[in-house]
């Protein structure tokens, strides 16, 4: 079997310092993430998973997931991209028509306080991806914001006491074998 590696590329644009969220938390957030994709990879293409935060924009496929992390909500390149579209609280996921890729989105600043940052951050970062994959155009797959059982498949806020459900590991599985080209104009 050919390996084939599921790429999470993590694009941090904030000040590590101003947002007190640098190379540690960043590394802590990436081991959830990979924790939560080994359980979705079973019966994939992907033999594996593994994080990125410097990948280069020639290096993403339409295999590859990205994820900006942006300082807060003004910074966010889905409101430059669709002006007057509604973005999220904590994240957002936008397909954008004149690029044909989908942009997903985190705000930093929105997870500051919070008793388990790491886990809150990660938790987020899944959501949007499923949004990735599943409901944010051309195609809807799966309604990312209603799904049987679904713990971060909801459209309640994310919190850092959530934990991946089985649901959730299923819906993200089913986005997994739907390749969609990634924004990586921000990269
Ligand atoms: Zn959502």
């Amino acid at each position: 079997m050919v390996d084939k590696v599921l790429r999470i590329a993590l694009v941090p644009s904030y000040s590590f310092a101003g947002e007190n969220f640098g190379d540690g938390s960043l590394y802590a957030t990436a081991l959830i993430l990979m924790e939560y994709f080994k359980k979705c990879i079973a019966s994939t293409k992907y033999t594996s998973v593994d994080y990125f935060f410097e990948m280069k924009p020639a290096e993403v496929t339409n295999d590859d997931l990205v994820c900006y992390m942006l300082a807060n909500q003004n910074r966010s390149i889905v409101a430059k991209k669709a002006p007057g579209q509604a973005i999220g609280g904590s994240g957002s996921t936008f397909y954008s028509k004149v690029d044909s890729a989908v942009i997903s989105e985190i705000y930093i600043d929105t997870t500051a306080g919070d008793g388990n940052r790491y886990k809150l951050v990660a938790n987020i970062i899944f959501h949007e991806l499923m949004h990735n994959r599943l409901d944010a155009g051309p195609t809807i797959w799966l309604n990312v914001h209603n799904v049987v059982n679904g713990v971060l498949t909801t459209s309640k806020p994310i919190t850092s006491y959530m934990d991946m459900s089985a649901a959730d590991a299923a819906a993200m599985r089913r986005g997994l074998t739907h390749p969609r080209k990634q924004y990586t104009g921000g990269m």
